[in-house]
């Protein structure tokens, strides 16, 4: 990104940032989230709802030293090594990463229905030297050459470790060790504005900011009892842990509010139904495609029963009509919106809670800016700052911005400019009541029910394939996925295959969420004479089709 030649417009929020908005500086992030843990020993923090098993916040901080123990003392984990965690949604889970903070060590998640190839790749330019992971994933890792935990009862697989060498550690052993704030503590995956995925690496203090810039008005209210502690805050664990939502905005923020996260690993209806009842839930973080089902679903019971209060949808965009519909179905229940990314360690702007005053934001809207941070609207071809109600990139700078790509600086300065920027590559804009809409995404990414698909990524595999000379991807409008990644291909000349081959080799390579849904053949495919792929052509070029 170019340098501002002129006068930057800047958004800043309007509420307070104040002393319980912005922490002491100095803490780690397990610090800040096992806060205060001594005065709720007995108040269960994590119940896994595949059987109902579950830990108390005492023996949260019992297992936690345990864990940090059993990496330090057993595998030889330190400070600045990283852990790969390839799990579901699991209670344990959490447990198992604030172990790793604690020793100063970095945890990274994968997804586990990724394909395998998928895990080598992060497993290596990770540099992992522990992986984490269950026994059905377990033949993804064995080969990775690192030591391998697996979970679960039972025998773990020869040459594997059973993750009691983790919990059943002597917490006493854990040892002391210097953190800094600006330490990396955790290294997600994501493709950002361009290209394959990237480690990106995320501070204690990156998290630590964002979640007391979206709790800190909330804790206030607790402390002043105008709303009941966090014992009736029971939050739905289904959005997945190895993504920055789940991790950071579900299990980091619940235990500092010292709430109770459900821990679900699948989604389908009928058990989230059933879980939402059974569990009392009153918060579930989810994304569009779950709230769509939500409407279309005949429910066989009365909403009202249910204990929940509001959902937040996030990762991708919400219609206003889809909105209203859910809450014509389920009166009572609010419904948030929050829009983020992974290198601004979650959450950038949300729909406020109504506790500080300022009321929800419009339909539509994803919410306001958060206290602390700045916000402004970039012209893509001028590179000027733009005024309110008109639409541009959205650039953020604040304390959460990530602290760059993983042994990747070029990427670094393609997203975070030299006055700390970071350029989001969505396009937005704010209106006169401070109200922010997301209008389009102009950057490559393709979001398939809310997960990351990189173009990039599948376009090296389809030109991988004999028969196929070039090939472009692209995102095509979805009314269940959001959005779906369809495949335009040019073919080598006497050249044939079908589209449902090009499909499986594409799913022979990737995670389900990454397949192609749909292909188009094409004579060319539309390119800039820097050769850089033309995907706006392309798209209307596919949609015109
Ligand atoms: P990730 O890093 O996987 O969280 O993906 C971040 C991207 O998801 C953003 O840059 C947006 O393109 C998209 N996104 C996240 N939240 C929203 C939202 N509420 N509305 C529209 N797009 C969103």
């Amino acid at each position: 990104p170019s340098q501002e030649p002129h006068q930057d417009i800047i958004f800043r929020s309007p509420l307070p940032y104040n002393p319980i908005v912005v922490p002491p500086t100095g803490l780690t992030l397990h610090s800040y989230v096992m806060h205060n843990i001594e005065n709720y020993l007995d108040r269960v923090a994590l119940v896994d709802t595949s059987d109902g098993r579950q830990y108390t916040y005492g023996q949260v901080q019992h297992l936690v030293k345990s864990v940090a123990s059993g990496l330090w003392n057993r595998y030889g984990i330190r400070k600045g090594d990283v852990v790969l965690v390839v799990l579901p949604n699991i209670a344990e889970f959490f447990i198992f990463v604030l172990g790793v903070f604690s020793i100063g060590a970095i945890y990274s998640g994968s997804n586990p229905a990724a394909h395998e190839s998928e895990i080598r790749e992060q497993a290596s330019n990770s540099g992992a030297k522990l992986v984490i992971t269950d026994l059905k994933t377990y033949t993804k890792v064995e080969a990775l050459g690192v030591p391998v935990v697996v979970v679960g009862p039972g025998v773990v697989p020869e040459g594997s470790h059973s993750h009691l060498s983790l919990f059943e550690a002597d917490g006493s052993q854990a040892p002391e060790v210097e953190i800094s704030e600006h330490d990396v503590c955790a290294l997600p995956y994501s493709s950002g504005t361009t290209g394959v995925c990237k480690g990106v690496m995320i501070t204690h203090r990156n998290v630590i900011a964002n979640l007391s810039q979206t709790l800190g008005e909330l804790e206030r209210a607790y402390a002043q009892g105008l709303i009941p502690d966090g014992e009736e805050h029971v939050v739905l664990g289904l959005m997945p842990f190895f993504h920055i939502y789940g991790i950071c905005g579900i299990c980091c923020a619940s235990m500092r509010l010292k709430g109770k996260v459900v821990v679900m690993a699948r989604y389908n209806l009928q058990d989230f139904l059933a879980i939402l009842l059974k569990h009392g839930v009153t918060f579930a973080p989810i994304v569009p495609p779950i709230l769509l089902q939500l409407v279309k679903t005949d429910l066989n019971f009365d909403p009202s029963k249910l204990k929940l209060k509001s959902v937040l949808t996030a990762a991708a965009p919400l219609g206003i009509e889809l909105q209203r519909a859910f809450e014509a179905k389920f009166p009572g229940v609010e419904v948030h919106q929050a829009y983020g990314l992974t290198e601004y360690s979650c959450v950038t702007i949300s729909h406020c809670d109504p506790s500080n005053g300022r009321g929800p934001s419009k339909p539509g809207s994803v919410g306001f800016l958060l206290p602390g941070l700045e916000l402004k609207f970039r012209d893509p071809s001028t590179g000027l700052s733009l005024p309110a109600n008109t639409p541009g990139e959205i650039c953020v700078r604040g304390e959460s911005t990530m602290k760059g790509y993983f042994k990747n600086p070029a990427a670094t300065a393609e997203t975070i400019d030299s006055e700390g920027w970071l350029h989001t590559g969505d396009v937005g804009y704010i209106d006169d009541d401070g109200d922010i809409f997301i209008v389009e995404r102009m950057k490559e990414l393709i979001k398939y029910k809310g997960f990351q698909v990189p173009p990039a990524e599948l376009e090296a595999i389809l030109i991988s394939h004999p028969a196929i000379a070039d090939a472009g991807v692209i995102p095509i409008p979805d009314e269940e996925a959001g959005e779906i990644p369809a495949a335009c291909v040019v073919l080598k000349p006497d050249c044939f295959i079908s589209p449902a081959e090009i499909q499986a080799f594409v799913a022979s390579k990737v995670s389900t969420y990454k397949q192609v849904r749909h292909v188009e053949f094409l004579a060319s495919i539309p390119k800039s004479s820097a050769g850089k792929i033309l995907r706006r052509v392309l798209k209307e070029q596919v949609l015109k089709n």
